[in-house]
Order: structure tokens, then sequence, then C-alpha cells
């Protein structure tokens, strides 16, 4: 998606080899145009899927989680990573090692909003070794669901996440796939020239 490329060229501060921060239009302050955008795109490429819910975890993942699901005409559930008093319903709960946080949480969400008759798309704003989306997944299994597919809005290609997840089989769609972040820049996997190569 060159729109979101040009915002992460942009604005994206290289933070390590690992870590890119994007918190002038993803993580912190919100760019609702491009989230709009982003939308549409998630929309576009999950449309044949029969979505009947997306689901994604707090904080980051709402907001183009929101736009998608406006877009897809089906509601969105965010999975909480603490626990609240006002959830008081019957949880599913797994959990997550969080890669930027370097901990393990526990993530939960209320068997009340994911039913066996749910076709789940997950969505997330980075991957980097999958450990958010595979506990996302295990939530839809816990619940009887069914996981239509994943939705990423920045896949870092260089970590483990992308590869595993469609290993295991799952129909993930990356909006930006980054190739490296080696020497404080962003390379972008670049399609047509693997393309060209073959
Ligand atoms: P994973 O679970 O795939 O290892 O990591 C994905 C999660 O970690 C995402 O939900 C995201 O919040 C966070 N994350 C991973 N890599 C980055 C990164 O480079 N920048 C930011 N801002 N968050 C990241």
């Amino acid at each position: 998606m060159e729109l979101l490329k040009k915002k992460i060229e942009a604005e994206g501060r290289v933070l390590s080899d690992a870590v890119l921060k994007v918190d002038s239009f993803l993580n912190h302050q919100i760019d609702p145009v491009l989230m709009q955008e982003i939308g549409k795109e998630f929309a576009r490429l999950f449309k044949m899927d029969g979505v009947t819910k997306v689901l994604t975890l707090e904080s980051s993942g709402i907001a183009p989680s929101v736009m998608t699901a406006l877009e897809l005409g089906v509601p969105v559930v965010f999975a909480r990573k603490r626990k609240s008093l006002t959830l008081t319903d019957d949880l599913l709960t797994t959990t997550v090692y969080s890669f930027t946080k370097q901990e393990s949480n526990e993530i939960s969400v209320s068997n009340k909003f994911l039913q066996k008759s749910d076709r789940i798309l997950v969505i997330d704003d980075f991957l980097a070794n999958g450990q958010a989306a595979l506990g996302l997944a295990n939530l839809v299994e816990k619940a009887g669901a069914q996981m239509v597919g994943i939705g990423i809005v920045i896949e870092k290609s260089f970590q483990e996440g992308g590869e595993k997840l469609r290993k295991l089989g799952f129909k993930v769609e990356s909006l930006a796939e980054i190739a490296s972040l080696a020497n404080g820049k962003v390379r972008f996997v670049n399609h047509r020239a693997e393309g060209m190569a073959i």
C-alpha cells in the first residue's frame, strides 16, 4: 500500500535493527484518513471470506480494525490485556509474549462476543514473531469459531512471524512489508524486483 509506505518513510523512526516507531500515525497519535484507507484495503483483501467479526488486541490494533469492520459491515472485538472489573462474563484467556515489552501478558475476551458460528478476521498493527496473532488465533479456537485470515498493517519480514503463520495455513495479508531496519534505514520488500529475478 503506497500511501502507508510513504508515511512510514516520512515519519517512521528506526529505534534498533528490530524495532520501528510509528507513534505519529498508528501507535499513539492516529491518522484517521490513513486508517480509513487501511480499512478499505483490508476489506478489499478479505471481502470474499465471509467475515462476521474482526478481532484485535488493545490498543494499537483497534483503529485499523474499526475502519476495516466499518467497510465490511461487521463488529470489532478487542482482546484486553488487563482484566477489567466490568469484564465479569465467562472469559476466554490465553498468554501472549509481548515483543516490545518483553514480558508475558494474559489476554482475554468475553465468550459472549466470539461465537461458534463466527468467521473471524484477526487484525494487528505489527507482525514480528507472531505471538500476538497466534494468541488471538488461540482465542478463536477456544471459542470454536473459524479463523478466516490475518491482516497486518506492518509486517517485519525479516522476523519469523509471517513464515510461521503462513506455514500453519493462515491467509496473511500485510499492507507494508519491511525487509530490513539495518543501519537506521527502512527497506521494504520489493515484490516487483523478486518477480523479475525469477
Ligand atoms: P509479535 O507478537 O508478532 O512478536 O509482535 C507483534 C506485536 O508487538 C504487535 O502487537 C505490536 O504491538 C508489537 N510490535 C512488534 N514489533 C514492533 C515494532 O517494530 N514497532 C512497534 N511499535 N510495535 C511492535
